[in-house]
């Protein structure tokens, strides 16, 4: 067995411990090919953990791919289907992607049965609440009542836009040791009606929700923004919810 020091985190064992095995889920780009920026990769790496894309497809065997993995990251791209939680398409949705969806609610199931950490980042979020019978608002602007805000940034991808206020008590507070952050935002869809067993984890001034949590799971954080995005201008809350997360998949190997 190969020994490697993971800095992040010090193990029971003296310090020399395996790194954990991180899926990440990817889009397509015009169906034929895989695609995942980056800045997901980088920040597994940079927390101590090893990234590994998981291709779409293979649903049927769900329950075996997910074995060799530590924890997972359902990953940004585009809009949920709003078939898959009951509705007909708004005049608002984007771009759906059907056989990703397809793949990434079998994997969702799998991974969210194993009870193994997951993280979901922006469609990631909304994906895992679709897989726990929630549902989504295909286009706040036109659906969400009230003034919403700009979700849909036009500066860099590493420039947090608007607050979040965190949930008093929840588990990104403690992460973040903050009652508000400040956050990038790339996303017009958004939680609705929570899945079963979530509870808010932040919301942004206008109400849509932000960031949500499992009540019955080690760690299941979903975020509606992206922190490896922010974590290229060395985002120290960024850094901390990764690492969060890694330290968990760290302990399931252990
Ligand atoms: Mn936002």
């Amino acid at each position: 067995m190969v020994t490697l020091y993971w800095p992040a985190y010090v193990c029971e064992r003296g310090g020399d411990c395996m790194k954990p095995l991180i899926g990440i889920t990817a889009g397509q780009h015009k169906g034929t090919t895989h695609i995942l920026k980056d800045t997901y990769v980088q920040a597994v790496i940079r927390a101590g953990g090893i990234p590994v894309i998981v291709p779409i497809g293979n649903e049927p065997n769900c329950a075996q791919l997910i074995e060799p993995f530590d924890g997972f990251i359902f990953s940004g791209g585009e809009d949920v289907d709003p078939t898959l939680f009951g509705e007909e398409p708004a005049r608002g949705l984007g771009e759906v992607a059907p056989a990703r969806d397809a793949f990434e609610m079998a994997f969702a199931k799998a991974a969210i049965q194993s009870n193994k950490p997951i993280l979901g980042i922006c469609r990631g979020m909304q994906l895992l609440n679709v897989a726990l019978g929630g549902s989504l608002y295909q286009d706040i602007e036109t659906q969400k009542e009230g003034t919403i805000r700009q979700h849909d940034q036009k500066a860099p991808p590493s420039h947090p836009s608007h607050f979040v206020q965190l949930t008093e008590g929840s588990y990104l507070q403690k992460i973040f040791t903050k009652e508000t952050i400040k956050v990038n935002s790339f996303h017009h869809q958004a939680v609705k009606q929570m899945g079963a067993s979530l509870k808010i984890g932040g919301v942004a001034s206008d109400g849509v929700i932000e960031a949500f949590e499992s009540t019955e799971h080690p760690f299941f954080v979903g975020v509606q923004w992206h922190p490896e995005a922010l974590l290229e201008k060395e985002d120290e809350g960024s850094l901390q919810l990764f690492q969060a997360f890694i330290q968990k998949c760290h302990k399931g190997r252990d």
